[in-house]
């Protein structure tokens, strides 16, 4: 029996097992190659193949239309803060911003340093325990795209219905990457880091549409041009290798799942779970965020008091669940249950704060 805990960081996280085991038995002789898919040219057949079948499996599992492109790209999802507003706001247009939080926050923070940013709405005064509704965004003229944040990974939120606005849409998707249906006709872009439902970190997945490649925007380094890593298949220099391989291992396994529909359901199944184990409690423990705008991925809870806090998370390690603390900026509590974490170990955790209150209530 192989040893694995119930792991619930908020990211890198859990991936599947089955994907794991299947690296291990192949990283160091690739295909008869007698060498390590990590030895070997970006430019040979065997990566080629590797990089192929990435594409054709996030067109697939995501459902992308023929007028995106699919790029992978390095520097996480924080280099996308800056190739966003680089890329697409030109001249005599501006940007806009949903702050609904921490990543929100800084996506905003790098973007007003390329051009001219204004927040559409800012859910300080709620303290960012909700999404706005469509008719609470503030668009002005000329505003070249709307950017959101589909999932808070820090505060707990999310988009339950995507704003319905004219404004092209822009989304990090980070935290909800390929758990979810993307209403395209919407978007122009979307993008996210991989490492929480798709992969190991050092890698970001952008979808551009065609249209909104070329903007003119000659004054950038080549690395920073959505245009030119589109020509270039995402090899104008050495891509992601790695994050790349096991990306289309994931995404192929997803698909052998049932695909988008498939994940999606048993997200929200897992996460139902829990809230309802939260909600059931009596009010030992909490969840601060407004029920519909509830992450199905990020699911946030609080103790009494902190001393409880900290019990209960010494408690759950030692009984195998682990990277359930809250994020440093915020405290509480955090299960993250992304696509790869098994109905399985969300049993086990309802089961133990089931114990836990049990044994500490007075
Ligand atoms: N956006 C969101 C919603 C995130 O959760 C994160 C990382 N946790 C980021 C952006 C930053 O991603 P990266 O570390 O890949 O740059």
């Amino acid at each position: 029996m192989v040893h694995r805990i119930h792991n619930f960081s908020a990211g890198p996280c859990t991936l599947p097992l089955e994907i794991l085991q299947e690296v291990e038995a192949e990283f160091v002789d690739y295909q008869d190659s007698g060498m390590s898919l990590i030895e070997m040219s970006h430019r040979g057949k065997h990566f080629e193949h590797v990089y192929q079948t990435a594409v054709r499996f996030a067109r697939k599992v995501f459902q992308v239309p023929d007028n995106f492109s699919v790029l992978f790209l390095q520097g996480g999802a924080t280099l996308q803060f800056s190739m966003v507003p680089m890329n697409l706001i030109t001249e005599g247009m501006r940007a806009a911003y949903v702050n609904s939080g921490s990543w929100a926050s800084g996506a905003i923070e790098d973007a007003k340093i390329y051009g001219n940013v204004y927040i559409a709405w800012d859910g300080k005064e709620c303290n960012y325990f909700r999404m706005p509704l469509s008719e609470e965004i503030n668009l002005q003229a000329d505003t070249r795209y709307l950017h959101i944040t589909s999932n808070e990974t820090i505060g707990g939120i999310r988009f339950l219905d995507w704003p319905e606005v004219e404004t092209p849409l822009v989304a990090d998707m980070s935290s909800d990457y390929m758990s979810r249906r993307i209403p395209w006709e919407r978007f122009d872009l979307v993008y996210g880091g991989v490492q929480k439902n798709l992969g190991p970190a050092g890698m970001a997945i952008v979808f551009i549409r065609d249209s909104a490649l070329d903007n003119g925007n000659r004054n950038l380094g080549r690395y920073l041009r959505y245009d030119i890593h589109a020509k270039k298949d995402s090899m104008l220099n050495t891509p992601p290798v790695f994050p790349i391989y096991i990306l289309s291992k994931i995404l192929r396994w997803m698909d052998g799942l049932g695909g988008l529909e498939i994940i999606e359901k048993s997200s929200e199944e897992k996460a139902a779970l829990l809230y309802s184990s939260i909600d059931n409690s009596g009010g030992y423990y909490r969840c601060p965020v407004q029920r519909e705008y509830r992450s199905i991925m990020n699911v946030v809870f609080q103790l009494l008091t902190l001393e409880l806090e900290k019990m209960f998370l010494d408690e759950a390690a030692l009984n195998g669940l682990v990277n359930l603390k809250g994020h440093r900026s915020v405290g509480g509590c955090r299960a993250s249950i992304y696509n790869a974490m098994p109905r399985s170990s969300v049993e086990v955790l309802v089961d133990f704060m089931q114990e836990f209150q049990a044994t500490h209530s007075t």
